[in-house]
């Protein structure tokens, strides 16, 4: 801001004195043209990297950027490991005094949204250092140098921002490394890639204990095997964090966090929502949390009540709604797809269904949305061959009801093949434990058509006796558009929630 205002009365001044010197009766052409050349000369270094600062600078500790570890919500560990290696850096003069050589580096490695970039500002808040952020991208240019150079300028930034501000400590934090860290020699046009990533490994071997600025380096990166291993090696970045994705308590924490400064009703519980958002991260959470608030502003609400929270799952994991409407038998078959895949997920897994719903959003023109009972993270074959089951009911129950399936059941059947291939990978099936290489193509589409036609007469077997409730729950679903799990399940099996009361065909 205060550099464009200097910018702007320097380029007033300029026209002035122009202006001054043409009514005087000078002739200022040559006097343009030197301004031309220089601008040009300016404009080239610019556009070359050479005299433009470096990424996003951010000034840590006390600012208004200021971000601290309780910010970051789900990353317990993280922090516990970041915050073990950053008191190197706070407690300076003991480990010189053992002679405990630097930190040079620390590599941040997770799912994109996870917290990485916070992660390192809350470092910088921690040890009370500048802050200075970049990007991989940012240092791969077409001309050879210029990538080097930027490397250069960064770290002299560094330094010269931190004694700016008084300070001992500098974070530099350089996002998706592996644009300029990847493998050396992979890069077979020229040689720029290398150029830049050798420069980044000198930078780093000249940090010293006793440098009046000390520097850190962060990096963040979702692909660390695609790093060159002199990165990797003691002595550069030799801290390795996992930033993953979090778990039901660590989700509960981050919509805790967003939800801060926001007016959520008294019956809205963060534990149901976040039981709803398996595999959400961080960033997915901060947009959820957001949407419920613009769907209640939307319906004119002072407070965000639980249904606003619902639509902003949906919307996060299918996109927005779309305006396009299917033509009535198009909206027909979509209700019976839908009623057949919550059906089927009800009767292998009571309580399962959480949503839905035939209102289009993003690809699709409906939907079943479950709960997970819990975080999982291995299947048994039993849970997987449900799971088929479930994916195949779309287009089972369009059978069963509308006498013919459709093109709408395509995306059903890749997951399915996919579910079945990790039946085949996992040594489940009847082929037994095999390797994924020595397998022949037609072994293992046998195997999998095989898996997948068993399944597909269990589903038969299971909807068969409902014919006559899936027709009631379609007629609703189609006057309602959306049904919630417990109205399903009310609806169709004459239970609420979990507790079985009847099931009878
Ligand atoms: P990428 O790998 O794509 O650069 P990242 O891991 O660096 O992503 P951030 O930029 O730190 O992710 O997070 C993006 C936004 O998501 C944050 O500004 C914050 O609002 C939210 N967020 C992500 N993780 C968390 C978390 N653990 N706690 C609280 N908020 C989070």
């Amino acid at each position: 801001m205060k550099n464009k205002v200097i910018k702007e009365i320097g380029l007033g001044a300029g026209i002035g004195i122009l202006g001054f010197l043409v009514w005087k009766g000078y002739d200022v052409l040559p006097l343009v043209f030197m301004i031309g050349f220089f601008a040009a000369i300016y404009f080239f270094a610019e556009s070359r990297g050479l005299i433009r600062p470096v990424g996003l600078q951010e000034v840590g500790g006390k600012g208004p950027a200021g971000v601290i570890f309780n910010d970051i919500g789900g990353q317990d560990s993280a922090i516990k490991e970041l915050k073990e290696a950053l008191d190197f850096i706070k407690n300076y003069e003991q480990i010189k005094k053992l002679g405990i050589r630097p930190l040079k580096g620390i590599l941040l490695t997770g799912p994109p949204g996870t917290g990485k970039t916070l992660l390192a500002k809350a470092a910088a808040t921690y040890t009370d250092a500048v802050f200075i952020a970049t990007s991989g991208s940012e240092f791969i240019e077409m001309y050879a140098g210029v990538g080097a150079q930027r490397v250069r300028r960064l770290f002299k930034t560094a330094r010269e921002t931190a004694a700016k501000q008084n300070k001992n400590n500098a974070i530099i934090f350089i996002d998706e490394i592996d644009v300029l860290g990847g493998r050396r020699g992979q890069h077979s046009g020229h040689m720029e890639y290398d150029q830049t990533l050798n420069q980044l490994l000198v930078e780093m071997d000249g940090m010293k204990t006793d440098d009046s600025v000390k520097i850190l380096l962060v990096a963040a990166t979702n692909r660390a095997d695609m790093l060159d291993p002199a990165l990797m090696r003691p002595g550069r970045f030799d801290r390795h964090v996992k930033v993953d994705l979090p778990c039901k308590e660590g989700r509960e924490q981050i919509l805790q966090i967003h939800t801060r400064n926001k007016p959520i009703a008294k019956d809205v519980r963060l534990k149901d929502i976040a039981r709803e958002t398996f595999g959400f991260s961080g960033a997915h959470l901060e947009s959820l949390a957001n949407e419920a608030a613009i769907y209640a502003f939307r319906e004119g609400e002072k407070e965000i009540k639980p249904h606003h929270f619902k639509e902003a799952i949906d919307k996060v994991i299918m996109g927005e709604k779309l305006d396009k409407r299917p033509n009535a038998d198009e909206l027909k078959r979509v209700a019976v797809h839908e009623t057949g895949h919550a059906l089927v997920s009800e009767m292998f897994r009571p309580g399962s269904v959480s949503t839905l719903t035939i209102s289009p959003r993003g690809n699709a023109l409906g939907y079943m949305r479950q709960t997970p009972e819990d975080d999982t993270y291995l299947y048994t074959k039993e849970y997987l061959e449900n799971q088929i089951c479930i994916m195949l009911a779309g287009a089972l129950a369009e059978e069963l009801i509308l006498n013919s399936r459709s093109t709408g059941a395509s995306n059903d059947f890749e997951q399915a093949v996919h579910l079945a291939k990790k039946i085949v990978f996992a040594g489940m099936s009847s082929l037994g434990i095999i390797s994924e290489d020595s397998l022949p193509q037609g072994k293992m589409h046998d195997e999998i058509t095989r898996i997948l036609q068993e399944q597909e007469n269990r589903v038969r077997e299971t909807i068969e006796p409902y014919k006559e409730k899936i027709i009631r729950a379609v007629n609703v679903l189609l006057e309602e558009e959306r049904l919630t799990g417990s109205d399903f399940r009310k609806l169709v099996l004459a239970r609420e929630n979990n507790e079985l009361v009847s099931v009878s065909g």
